[in-house]
């Protein structure tokens, strides 16, 4: 049934290949981050039989419904309330505070496990990760005492809310920091985790700084570019996924509405190019399964606009194109997350 969204195990599994060859080396460890595609087990499987070193998701029942014998990293700050489920089913989290910490060694002895912990450092992007370096210091000796606690290695997050670019300069604050923490425990860290996709461009160019050993990869792998400055990495395949939706109306209209214009269906006044008669195709995907500008048509087609439940568009240049007809699509991240999270869309591996 349509919508479908088609999945590409084998094109996955070149660029999952492709980035770890990047990655090992240069002597980073990958985090697999299975976020994007709701931790679908025909994916996982791919990284099952991989040289992936990590499973990584932000939301702890993509953790527990997900099969691996890898070990499982949850990377949104843990809940509260998710930490008693957390320290059965996942092996490392990233955190940043203290009375969470507190809470997972408080539910570590309740069910006599042990947990792993990346502590995060804010090197400047503000999201998560500690700001200050005195903070952060107490809370290492904080965890040092702790019985079922163990400090894994730090890490950091950027280009992800303030859009920071890593640099060797930012990261080398990341090394500094591993290594006042080693001189306060008086052991190594095992992990040092220098970010996501956007790390990407400097293992390319092999600029990263020694002293990072990790890297957690999702968008690279799904769409094939780094995400520092949104580059195609070569090699890769940029439609692992791809929408296919179904054409349920062509017919010639005009391009402009016909009488008084009010507010859309979403209460948005919309504007319209008066560009004569056109072949409009209504196809059967809206904006309750993804927004329509995160779609790029592979047929030759522009897209109008959306409803609800309905795509339209301009499809003047198609010679041939009828009812029952199918359109395609390459996706944006956004595009690949909704529409892997609606139920309404049908999920077909090839
Ligand atoms: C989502 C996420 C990643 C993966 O980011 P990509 O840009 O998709 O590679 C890495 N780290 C954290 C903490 C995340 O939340």
């Amino acid at each position: 049934m349509y919508p479908k969204i088609v999945i590409n195990q084998k094109k996955y599994q070149e660029n999952v290949n492709i980035l770890l060859d990047l990655s090992h080396s240069n002597h980073q460890s990958v985090m697999a981050v299975t976020k994007v595609f709701c931790a679908a087990q025909p994916l996982v499987d791919v990284l099952n039989e991989s040289a992936v070193d990590y499973i990584a998701d932000s939301r702890l029942s993509n953790l527990m419904k997900l099969d691996t014998h890898k070990d499982k990293v949850l990377l949104r700050l843990p809940q509260l309330d998710e930490v008693q489920l957390m320290v059965e089913h996942v092996d490392i989290s990233l955190n940043s505070e203290l009375k969470t910490i507190e809470a997972i060694e408080t539910a570590c002895a309740v069910h006599d496990t042990n947990h792993k912990v990346i502590l995060m450092v804010d090197l400047g992007d503000l999201r998560e990760g500690v700001f200050d370096d005195l903070d952060l210091f107490d809370m290492v000796a904080k965890i040092e005492k702790m019985t079922h606690v163990h400090l894994e290695g730090i890490g950091t997050n950027l280009t992800c809310y303030g859009g920071v670019i890593p640099t060797p300069q930012t990261l080398l604050k990341l090394v500094d920091i591993k290594e006042m923490i080693e001189h306060i425990i008086k052991r190594p860290l095992n992990i040092i985790s220098g970010g996501n996709s956007s790390n990407v461009d400097l293992l390319q160019k092999g600029l990263m700084p020694q002293g990072i050993n990790n890297i957690r990869l999702g968008e690279a792998m799904v769409l094939g570019r780094e995400t520092a400055y949104g580059k195609h990495i070569k090699g890769m395949h940029d439609d692992v996924f791809t929408l296919e939706a179904q054409v349920i109306e062509c017919k010639i209209k005009p391009s402009v509405p016909i009488g008084e214009l009010g507010m859309n269906a979403f209460g948005e006044k919309v504007s319209f190019k008066d560009l004569g008669d056109m072949k409009r195709v209504i196809l059967a995907v809206g904006k309750q399964d993804v927004s329509h500008l995160d779609l790029r048509p592979i047929e030759e087609v522009t897209i109008l606009g959306s409803s609800s439940d309905h795509l339209i568009v301009d499809a003047s240049l198609l010679d041939k194109v009828a009812v029952g007809d199918v359109l395609h699509f390459k996706l944006t991240y956004g595009s690949v997350l909704s529409l892997m999270t609606s139920p309404y869309v049908e999920k077909d591996y090839v």
